[in-house]
């Protein structure tokens, strides 16, 4: 089977990785070209895990360069990415094209639907860490799990491409039974642990140390509740409240810095606009008042403003 991840960044690299490993012909496609121009010297990329460091060989190209149609598309830029990079491979997609996002935030699936029809689109989450150590290097950061779904609501031939293109390869993907609230449950665990510890500057543990750290989680969390609802998606607050503390125990991956701190400490762009912007917007078409979400993007916004005077 053939696999673009178009959008090769920290987790373009590890997913590809994965499938190059298992015995698929990926190719990372990626706008960076400093990266690009990297991995095809070495003839791949340079994985780090506990077990070390090794190179895996993959091809690796631009969007612009990029001429094999593959079966299998995994688009894995940023949220703010998504339009440039499906647009910018809009020629590799065949009639039997299938299309996965795994990104975070809202509005990637939407975005997608623009240039590949739905039946054909395959959408879910994944909990697995990665970290980009410089152009062509990786590491990986434990294990997690991966879930999708067809988002058009069928157990049809496009899933299945997804699940047998994973299939014995080192990450373990499973059918979700509702991808929307999977995707908004995880913008909520997102719209609680990456903003808070990107005002704070601190890893997702420290947040234990707030004593009102849950109040102010249940109000941030409350409000995606509402939007959610009204736009026919049932957030369960208790399951996403489960994740976060499992997240921030600093026993599991509790020491780890949130990509939107990294994001910012590095000064590029963060998500925002795809998490707790993309609520307060939802929540306006809908009339329902977002004042906690509407503060807490505001404040990363004028982190992200203001980042280069500090
Ligand atoms: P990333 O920031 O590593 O890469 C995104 C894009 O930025 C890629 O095109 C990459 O080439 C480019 N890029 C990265 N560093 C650059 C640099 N120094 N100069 C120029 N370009 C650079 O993104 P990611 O962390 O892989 O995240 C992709 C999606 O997956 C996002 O929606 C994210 O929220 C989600 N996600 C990430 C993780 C994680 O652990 N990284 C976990 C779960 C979900």
């Amino acid at each position: 089977m053939k696999v673009a991840v178009v959008g090769a960044g920290a987790m373009g690299c590890r997913f590809g990785a994965a499938l190059g490993e298992s015995g698929r012909d990926v190719t990372l496609v990626d706008p960076w070209l400093a990266h690009v121009q990297v991995m095809q010297r070495q003839g791949g990329l340079l994985v780090d895990d506990e077990q070390g460091t090794r190179l895996v060989k993959l091809k690796a190209t631009t969007p612009e360069a990029s001429t094999e149609q593959p079966d299998l598309i995994i688009v894995f830029g940023k949220a703010m990415q998504t339009e440039r990079l499906i647009t910018a491979v809009a020629h590799l997609i065949g009639p039997s094209t299938v299309v996965l996002t795994l990104q975070n935030g809202l509005g990637n699936v939407e975005t997608i639907s623009t240039v590949v029809p739905r039946e054909r689109i395959v959408a879910g989450v994944t909990t697995i860490g990665t970290e980009l150590l410089g152009p062509g290097h990786v590491r990986s950061l434990g294990d997690g799990n991966t879930q999708v779904m067809q988002v058009d609501g069928a157990s049809g031939a496009s899933s299945t491409t997804v699940l047998d293109a994973f299939a014995g390869s080192a990450i373990a993907v499973t059918e979700s039974s509702d991808v929307a609230t999977t995707i908004w449950q995880k913008v909520a665990f997102n719209a609680v642990l990456n903003t808070l510890c990107t005002l704070a500057s601190v890893p997702v543990s420290a947040l234990r140390s707030y004593p009102e750290f849950p109040n102010l989680a249940d109000a941030i969390i409350e409000e995606i509740v509402q939007v959610g609802a009204a736009e026919g998606v049932v957030v369960d607050k208790a399951a996403v409240w489960a994740t976060i503390v499992k997240a921030t125990d600093p026993t599991m991956s509790g020491h780890h810095l949130p990509s939107m701190l990294q994001d910012l400490l590095s000064q590029r762009a963060t998500e925002i606009d795809y998490l707790n912007g993309a609520v307060v917007r939802r929540g306006a078409r809908h009339d329902i008042p977002t004042p906690v979400n509407t503060v807490i993007a505001h404040l990363v916004r004028l982190a992200e403003a203001t980042r280069s005077e500090r």
